[in-house]
């Protein structure tokens, strides 16, 4: 794999993170406002990112150049080029300033038919383009209550971890389970915990350096739950997607972030 950085020693550094995925939300004049207002809350010791629907990357570069808060986007080709029709590559984002892409979203997984291993190559696209691929893994209500939440997320990182090799320590990942995703349900601190901690396990025993990379958690995050689920020792902030659309929420659930 080619990579935009040097591969010796590669890491990526830990940090607590506060991701807003907007989803297909937005307005020009809607976005102008909650760019701003964000713009002009610069957040104090946590990375803010939002990632927004590509017809507004350049919006996003627009009004929040120079300030503190980076912006992304929500997905991007498993190709680097080519005749296919509607697709958008990691390049092309790397042209609006992106510094994240989200990757393997259970949206996309459950509603574009979206394997394991297209999400591990999504991952490798965004990682030769310089953009942090922040790779998505969560299990659904059936498998939780079949006892096969480690298994399932098992297979969605070993896809991942298996295509990048060492390169997997500039990613992030994002623990959202299915089940908590715009239900009004998140996972309980010690839920979350649990799975961060299986997480980072199983990217030690690739070889990587597990403790420092960087896992949010995602899933209904909103500002009453947002300081007990990012206190956890694992949990290095949060992937949010409802309340990342309201600044004040935002900007409450930002606030939560323990400071590094
Ligand atoms: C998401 O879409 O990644 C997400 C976590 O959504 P919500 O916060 O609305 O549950």
């Amino acid at each position: 794999m080619t990579t935009a950085t040097p591969e010796a020693g590669e890491s990526a550094l830990r940090q607590t993170m506060v991701v807003g995925n907007w989803k297909m939300h937005g307005a020009l004049q809607a976005n102008a406002d909650l760019l701003r207002s964000l713009r002009a809350a610069p957040p104090a010791g946590c990375a803010v990112s939002v990632c927004v629907p590509f017809p507004y990357l350049a919006q996003a570069r627009e009004l929040l150049a120079g300030s503190q808060v980076a912006w992304g986007a929500q997905d991007c080709s498993m190709h680097e080029q080519g005749a296919y029709t509607g697709e958008v590559s990691a390049r092309m984002l790397g042209d609006f300033g992106c510094r994240h892409v989200l990757v393997g979203h259970s949206e996309r997984r459950r509603l574009h038919g979206e394997s394991d291993a297209m999400v591990a190559a999504k991952a490798e696209r965004a990682l030769e383009c310089g953009l942090t691929p922040i790779v998505c893994l969560g299990e659904t209500l059936e498998q939780r209550e079949g006892g096969q939440t480690e298994a399932a997320i098992g297979l969605q990182l070993d896809a991942v971890l298996h295509l990048l090799g060492a390169h997997a320590a500039r990613m992030v990942l994002a623990y959202e389970p299915v089940w908590a995703i715009g239900s009004g349900r998140s996972a309980s601190a010690e839920q979350a915990q649990q799975v961060h901690a299986l997480l980072r396990a199983r990217v030690a025993r690739h070889g990587i350096d597990a403790q420092s990379l960087s896992i949010l958690y995602g899933g209904s995050v909103n500002p009453a739950n947002a300081g007990d689920l990012f206190a956890q020792p694992d949990v290095d902030g949060g992937l949010i997607g409802g309340a990342s659309l309201q600044a004040a929420d935002f900007q409450s659930i930002i606030e939560s972030a323990p400071r590094h």
